[in-house]
C-alpha cells in the first residue's frame, strides 16, 4: 500500500479511536511498517487531530527521516517489530478498561484474561502482562522484547495495552477486542460466570489460530 494512503489511514483510525473515547489527550500511538522503516505518530500529538503530512517517518534504525519528532513510546513498537517478523502495524492505547485491568492484583502474567468470549481468544489470544517500569525506561523495552515473540498482545502493568498485527486493521481490531474483553472482565467481577471450557478454547485455537 502506498505511503500517502497509510498516512491517511493512521489519521482516520486515530480520529476514530479518539472520538470513541479509546484515546484521550496525547495518549496512544500507532505505527505502520514500510519497506525501509516505519511511520509513527508524533510525540505529544492528539490521536483525534493527526495531520497525515506530519506523521513521523523513521528509518530501519529508528532515526527520524521526516515529519515531527516520533512518540517517546516508539521503542515499544520497535520491540514488537524486532521480535515478530510478521508485524505490519502496532497500536498502543491507554484505554480505560484495559488500564484498569492492568492495575489489578493477582493476574496471570502469561494469560491475563479468563476465557470469556471466542473473539477474545481468536483476536487477542494469550495476553501477557509486562511488569511496571516508568514510561521511557529502557527496561520496559527489554521486558516487552522478552514476551513479544510469544504474544502479539501485551499489557503493560499500570499503563496499557500494546498490540501487533499483520496490518493496521488487524492491529486495531485486536486492540479494540482487548479493550472490550477488559470491560467484560470488570463487568463480570463478582458475578458467578460460566467461562469457556479448556476443550472449547482448544477447539478455537486449532480452528482459527494462524
Ligand atoms: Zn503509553
Amino acid at each position: 500500500m502506498n505511503e500517502d494512503r497509510l498516512r491517511e489511514d493512521i489519521a482516520a483510525i486515530g480520529k476514530s479511536l479518539y472520538d470513541r473515547g479509546l484515546a484521550h489527550g496525547s495518549a496512544g500511538n500507532i505505527s505502520v511498517k514500510l519497506a525501509d522503516g516505519w511511520l509513527m505518530t508524533p510525540t505529544n500529538s492528539c490521536m483525534g487531530r493527526l495531520d497525515p503530512a506530519r506523521i513521523s517517518r523513521i528509518d530501519a534504525k529508528g532515526a527520524l527521516i521526516s515529519g515531527d519528532k516520533p512518540s517517546k513510546e516508539t521503542f515499544l513498537h520497535l520491540a514488537m517489530y524486532e521480535e515478530r517478523a510478521s508485524t505490519g502495524a502496532v497500536v498502543h492505547l491507554h484505554s480505560v478498561h484495559s488500564v484498569a485491568v492492568s492495575c489489578m492484583d493477582g493476574l496471570d502474567p502469561g494469560d491475563v484474561f479468563p476465557p470469556i468470549t471466542a473473539y477474545a481468544i481468536m483476536q487477542v489470544g494469550k495476553l501477557a502482562l509486562v511488569p511496571y517500569y516508568p514510561p521511557g525506561d529502557e527496561s520496559l523495552a527489554e521486558a516487552v522484547r522478552a514476551v513479544a515473540g510469544r504474544h502479539h498482545a501485551v499489557l503493560l502493568a499500570n499503563h496499557g495495552p500494546v498490540v501487533a498485527g499483520s496490518t493496521l486493521d488487524a492491529a486495531v481490531n485486536a486492540i479494540e477486542e482487548l479493550e472490550q474483553t477488559a470491560k467484560l472482565m470488570l463487568l463480570l467481577d463478582g458475578h458467578a460466570t460460566r467461562y469457556l471450557t479448556p476443550v472449547q478454547v482448544a477447539q478455537l485455537n486449532s480452528r482459527f489460530k494462524s
